[in-house]
């Protein structure tokens, strides 16, 4: 889908402007409108890809008279992404196949981390306090202030 997206008009419209730019802060706006072009692009083809497969399964559910299970439209659940330990293992247990050892041992690791992990903060991927110091600045994390109306 990438290569399609790189050959949009605009987006060659844009390479080329960005390329002709007469300053760099002029040239780094360009830049940044290409960005988010692309983004918009990208999403644009992720619905039409969704909306095409759904349309198909439907076709493929009358067509079989009923056998195919419906597609139920759940979205995966969004903790999927934020905790990838969670994401592998649910795609584990949604598969039909046998794991090859090494994906079990993968499995079993992520359970493991699932089940030992204190999840009474959840932090995003890369905010998570590494020993005590914050992820971001290193900062100490017991010398923060603490809101006297906690302690
Ligand atoms: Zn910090």
């Amino acid at each position: 889908m990438d290569s399609a997206i790189q050959q949009n008009p605009a987006v060659v419209e844009l390479d080329t402007r960005a390329r002709d730019a007469a300053t760099s802060a002029e040239r780094t706006a360009i830049l940044t409108a290409k960005k988010s072009l692309l983004k918009k692009l990208r999403r644009e083809g992720l619905e039409s890809y969704r909306s095409e497969w759904l349309t198909e399964r439907r076709k493929a559910k009358i067509l079989s008279r009923g056998s195919i299970s419906p597609y139920t439209g759940r979205e995966p659940n969004p903790l999927n992404e934020l905790i990838p330990e969670k994401g592998r293992l649910a795609a584990c247990m949604a598969g039909n196949s046998d794991l090859a050892l090494q994906e079990l041992q993968g499995a079993m690791r992520d359970m493991l981390y699932l089940l030992t992990e204190d999840w009474t903060v959840l932090y995003r991927p890369g905010d998570k306090p590494d020993h005590g110091r914050c992820a971001v600045c290193g900062e100490e994390l017991s010398r923060l202030d603490i809101n006297p109306a906690l302690a």
